[in-house]
């Protein structure tokens, strides 16, 4: 077999598959005829680009689309793949590199209009050339009744005849009619492989809630499951060995597992996990790969995953039979900032840093969501839902509140202390607590002290972790951890935009007064 891990981040840039993409590389790498009906935005190209590398030869793609071929020829460039595309958008010295890389065999992918196949020679050529692959982007051109119908898309299946080599199908139009003409015209009839999943697991229930006594809170999730397998993530080894002591004095039969554990240790742990009823596993992120127990009856995470895919990735490890499968996110400060500063201090070139910074945004989203789960998780991957009713925010919407006000008072705390300083020290500015530090510093003399005196310090704890979720302020690791304003809040300081905050969490932080709706 292969190992299509290492390419997926060097290459690629992503330390996981997005929901679907792993089973459809696996399938295109083995020479499998393929139809794959993704979103858009699910991630298809990555689909024909991985197989591409792990197979001997040239994969061509066809695609309707010259600027989209562009771009992704620019990107696999810049990751040091070689790429070109014949397109009517090419310089004459872009076609002869093409040409070039092609006679001299160094060509991975092949990108093509399908007019190009209208031309006579362009089968001359790609036959004599070895090409092991064809990829077809929105194959639902070729449907006659579609409205997106390219006649040209017709030779593809000429092509395929004579090529005599494996047909990958990409589209995003779902309908059966559509399917069956891309199965007659692009396969001659012969049923591929198909792929249809849509992102969607609608028999896990999803739940997200703030840490408050973490350990307790993973006591009584499972807890309330005994005798169920489960999984519980931690983010730290140290961690996973904790709870799962924990957990066996609770009476639950629980191992911990991560990567610093000999391998015959693990594999027990495997082993175990695959044949008994009812055992949990507390494990690092380690725990996943290859592990395809059916009946994993509940996922909760100890921390914050690192990022929405890692997380879609872990809670869809539940369930896998179709039977009902609970999920359990927990999130606090101190994993907002540890994820940033692991994304920081990573060795990452910049713009992989900032892609990751925004896969964790959108879990933070997640986390603060103020409408149904999935709704948000699935709009990520660009599938539009009706809300689920099987998420917590279904089972019971949150109160929100303009919030405004308070958000502006912090933000302006932190310009006035030149964004120097995390939220422990702007909170004790905001309540007028005389500390060493507001002293020595004169932060008693800011217009903002004391200004915050409506709310409690767990109130505004609770304010400044929605404000992170919002990424309206993020701790800069060069500040040790300082927070710093990013542009989405300018907005809300300047008095220009508004924003909502969950009540429910403000609320639940003791002391009056309460919060003002
Ligand atoms: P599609 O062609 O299905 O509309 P793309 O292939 O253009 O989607 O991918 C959509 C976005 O998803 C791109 O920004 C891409 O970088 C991102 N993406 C694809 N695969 C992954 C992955 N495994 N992890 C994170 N991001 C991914
Ligand atoms: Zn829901």
């Amino acid at each position: 077999m292969f190992d299509s891990a290492p390419l997926l981040r060097d290459v690629f840039g992503f330390d996981d598959f997005r929901p679907g993409q792993e089973e459809i590389v696996d399938a295109v790498t083995t020479g499998e005829n393929v139809l794959a009906i993704m979103p858009t935005g699910g991630g298809k190209s990555l689909c024909f680009q991985l197989p591409a590398l792990l197979r001997d030869g040239v994969t061509v793609v066809i695609s309707p689309l010259i600027a989209l071929m562009r771009d992704q020829v620019r990107g696999l460039q810049e990751a040091g793949v070689e790429a070109g595309a014949l397109t009517s958008g090419n310089t004459p010295e872009e076609t002869d590199a093409v040409w070039e890389a092609l006679e001299a065999g160094r060509l991975k992918l092949l990108y093509m209009a399908p007019e190009r196949l209208a031309a006579g020679s362009a089968l001359g050529m790609l036959r004599r050339i070895n090409v092991s692959l064809i990829a077809v982007d929105e194959a639902h051109c070729v449907s006659q009744w579609g409205h997106d119908f390219r006649p040209d898309y017709l030779r593809i299946g000429e092509l395929r005849r004579a090529l005599n080599v494996p047909l990958a199908a990409f589209t995003a139009t779902a309908d059966a009619e559509t399917q069956d003409e891309i199965v007659q015209k692009l396969f001659d009839g012969s049923e591929p492989r198909k792929f249809l999943r849509g992102f969607d697991r609608p028999n896990i229930h999803l739940a997200f809630t703030a840490k408050d006594g973490p350990r307790k809170q993973v006591l009584d999730f499972a807890a309330a499951r005994k005798g169920q397998s489960g999984i519980v993530y931690c983010g730290t080894r140290n961690k996973t060995e904790v709870l799962a002591k924990a957990l066996c004095s609770e009476g639950h039969s629980a191992c911990h597992y991560h990567g610093g554990m000999e391998a015959d240790d693990r594999r027990i742990v495997e082993t175990r996990f695959a044949r008994e009823d009812g055992l949990i596993v507390v494990a690092t992120v380690a725990f996943g790969m290859g592990i395809d127990k059916p009946d994993i009856r509940w996922v909760a995470h100890a921390d914050l995953p690192k990022s929405i895919e890692a997380y879609y990735q872990e809670i869809g490890r539940a369930g896998r039979d179709g039977g009902p499968a609970e999920t359990l996110t927990m999130f606090g400060p101190d994993d907002i900032r540890l994820r940033r500063s692991q994304i920081d201090e990573g060795l990452a070139p910049p713009e992989r840093r900032m892609a990751d910074h925004a896969r964790l945004n959108a879990l933070l989203g997640l986390a603060e969501a103020l409408k149904c789960r999935r709704q948000t998780l699935l709009g990520y991957f660009g599938e539009q839902a009706d809300p689920c009713g099987k998420c917590d925010l279904c089972d019971s919407p949150p109160e929100i509140f303009d919030g405004t006000t308070p958000v502006r008072m912090a933000l302006s705390a932190i310009l006035r202390t030149e964004e120097w300083f995390g939220a422990g020290h702007l909170i004790d500015i905001l309540l007028a607590n005389e500390t060493d530090k507001i002293r020595a510093r004169r932060h008693d003399t800011l217009s903002t002290y004391g200004i915050g005196k409506d709310w409690s310090r767990p109130q505004w704890q609770a304010i400044f972790r929605q404000m992170m979720g919002h990424d309206l302020v993020r701790p800069d690791p060069e500040r040790h951890g300082a927070l710093r304003m990013t542009e989405s809040a300018k907005p809300i300081l300047k008095g220009e935009a508004h924003i909502n905050l969950r009540k429910d969490t403000i609320r639940k932080a003791t002391r009056r007064p309460a919060v003002k709706a």
